[in-house]
Formats: C-alpha cells, structure tokens, sequence
C-alpha cells in the first residue's frame, strides 16, 4: 500500500516561472525601479524597530490606512494579504461549495483557474472574441443561464493589456446579483477605469489590488482585497491571522504613505509603456513578422505573431527574458538600458528571421 494523493492535486505540477539567470528580465511585469537609496534607508530605519518576537497585527491597521488614502477608499474596506495570490486563493475557497461555478475568462490570469481546482469548485471559462475583447452581453447571458456563483477577471487584463471601461463593470455587477465580481485591478494604477470607488454600492463587488506592479515591491509580497462590509467582514474573518508579516506591513506602509513618490514613479512606467509600445509598432510597420499589437493599458505590450518561438529562443540564448504564450509575446517595460539592448537584440533578430522567410 502507498500513499495517494486525491485526483485535484494529482497531476499539479509547481508554478514555474522562467529558470535560469537572465540580465534583462522582462517577463514579469515588476516595475523596473527600485527605492532610492535615501528611501530605502529610510523604510528600513522604520523596519529595524519592529520587535520581531511578536505577531503582526492581525489586521494590518496602519498598512490598510496608508493605502487606503493613496486610493481614496475607508481603510475598514480593505483586507491585506501575502501577495494578491493569497487572496485569490482564499476566496476561491471560502466563498465557494463544491458545485458552485466560478468563471474565468480566456485569455487572462492563469492563477484563478489554478486556484479554483485546487479548492474543489467548478471553473467554467468563457472565451473572449479573436480580437481579445469581452463579449459583455454573451457573458452575463452566460453567468445568468448557469447560475455562476463567481466570475474573476483582470482589468487591465494580463495578458491581453486591454482594459473594460468603468460602466462596462459595473453593467457586470448590476446584470449578475448572486454572482460574486471579482475585478483584479493589479495593472489599473497604468490605467482609469478602476471600479473601487463603487464597492459600497454594490454587495456582490470585490475589487484585487497589488503592491507588486506600478508600486514596485513585489518582493515583499502584499496585496488587498477592497470591498463592502459583508464581503470585507467574511474575507477578514476566513483569512489566517497573521498572514502580513511585520517586515511587510511596515515597509508597505511608509511607501503607500508617500504619494509624490509613487505618482512620480508610476507617471514614469507610463511613459517608458508607451515607448515600448511606439518601438514595437515600430518593428510591426517595418517587417512582416507581428500580425497584431494589442492596445495597451498596463506596464506591458502584447503581441501576436507566428514567430513567436524563435523570437522568444533568440532573446533568451541574448539573456532577456520575455513571456512566451504560444502564438503570442509579453514583454513589460524596462530601463533605458533595458529597452537599448533588448531593441538591438529584437532588429538583429527580426533581420535574420526576414531573411530566412525571404
Ligand atoms: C502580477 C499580478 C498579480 C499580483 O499578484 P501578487 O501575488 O500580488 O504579486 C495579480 N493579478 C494579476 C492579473 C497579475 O498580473
């Protein structure tokens, strides 16, 4: 006799982002900046006063004031969590019965179909349209006939980049009233059509934030769920008491409280998205190697083409490291320097590939 492991987890393999050691990492959508020094001695002078032999606060106060007021919600709205990967896991498990159905939509995060199977509920997934938009009125007819107890999605979506407008959502929320929303707003800091301002209106609305794209700390893992009382109270009262370390909690706490900092710092990814976007327009018009680049409402640009796996092997064996999905490539903004080699690297390879296709 052995040990056997039930059929959900059975065939699951660890997630494994890109191995190996690159010197230009863009596969990830991190924010290519870090805290200044003088910053960064600054947070840690804070840190080093933690007494390390107690718990955290269970319910991160000061963390939650300070970004609730950098996004103009009540702090009593907002629930931390160990990255936004915990709270998606934990409300793929608490809010939902073995039978209930949770849809995802396709293309988008991977992460919530995974952890809707590892909790056991029922991930339906609706396509979006070939141009990678949402089919809204397909999908609450959708929602509606099933009875769908939940319905997750990215907005801006990663990977597409394309962003729902505000009242797009809120037609979601208002069409489907036993259905818990959840709108992961990890790449809305690069965008405007955030729904946050709307969560006391709306019982069935939960909105996902993270501190690990535009806010640029996604080492120390801390992301929030936003949402009304019932739902707050219900996520507060599943999630494991000291999930945000105390380190965390104090170095989110002093960057969140810095506005200038972090409007300055995101204005910057937003110019370099869109010189990165501009350059592979750029490549798009001169050879015939892409046949489409998506809108781009993120820190990232997304592309369709046929040679996506030789284009993602030659910047690889070049050390940079990109996000290769099948016919298509993620690329997020870097550094100038980032940006220099990897457009070098990208016009020598789209040169050899033409000249092969000629
Ligand atoms: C990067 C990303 C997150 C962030 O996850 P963390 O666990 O907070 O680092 C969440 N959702 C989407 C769609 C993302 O791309």
């Amino acid at each position: 006799m052995s040990y056997e492991l039930n059929q959900k987890i059975r065939e699951l393999k660890p997630y494994a982002p890109l191995e190996g050691e690159y010197a230009v990492r863009l596969d990830a959508n991190e924010s290519y900046l870090t805290l200044p020094p003088e910053k960064l001695g600054a947070v840690f002078s804070k840190a080093v006063q933690e007494p390390l032999n107690r718990y955290p606060d269970p319910r991160a106060e000061k963390l939650c004031r300070a970004f609730a007021g950098y996004y103009g919600v009540r702090p009593e709205h907002c629930t931390a969590g160990n990255g936004s990967d915990e709270l998606i896991a934990l409300i793929a498990s608490a809010f939902f019965v073995p039978g209930d159905e949770l849809i995802t939509l396709e293309q988008d995060f991977s992460m919530y179909r995974f952890y809707g199977e590892v909790s056991g509920v029922t991930t339906s997934i609706f396509p979006k349209r070939p141009d990678l938009t949402v089919n809204l009125e397909g999908l609450i007819e959708y929602a509606s006939r099933t009875g769908a107890r939940g319905l997750i999605f990215s907005n801006p979506c990663n990977p597409t980049s394309i962003c729902l407008e505000k009242k797009q959502v809120i037609k979601l929320v208002q069409a489907l009233p036993n259905c818990l929303v959840v709108v992961d707003e990890a790449y809305m800091d690069f965008a405007d059509e955030s729904v946050l301002s709307e969560i006391e209106r709306y019982d069935n609305l939960m909105v996902l934030k993270t501190c690990s794209k535009a806010i640029g700390l996604a080492g120390i893992r801390l992301g929030f769920a936003v949402a009304g009382e019932l739902l707050t109270r219900a996520l507060q009262s599943v999630k494991s008491p000291y999930n945000v370390n105390s380190l965390t909690q104090v170095i989110g706490r002093e960057v969140l409280s810095d506005r200038a900092f972090l409007e300055e710092c995101t204005e910057e990814l937003i110019r370099a998205r869109d010189q990165l976007y501009s350059r592979i327009l750029s490549l798009y018009a001169r050879y015939q190697l892409i046949d489409e680049v998506y809108q781009t409402a993120s820190n990232f640009v997304y592309f369709r083409t046929r040679y996506a796996k030789p284009i993602f092997e030659a910047l690889k064996t070049r050390s940079i490291a990109i996000r290769y999905m099948g016919d298509y490539l993620r690329i997020c903004a870097g550094s100038k320097d980032e940006m220099e080699r990897l457009f070098e690297a990208l016009e020598e390879i789209f040169q050899e590939l033409s000249g092969m296709k000629g």
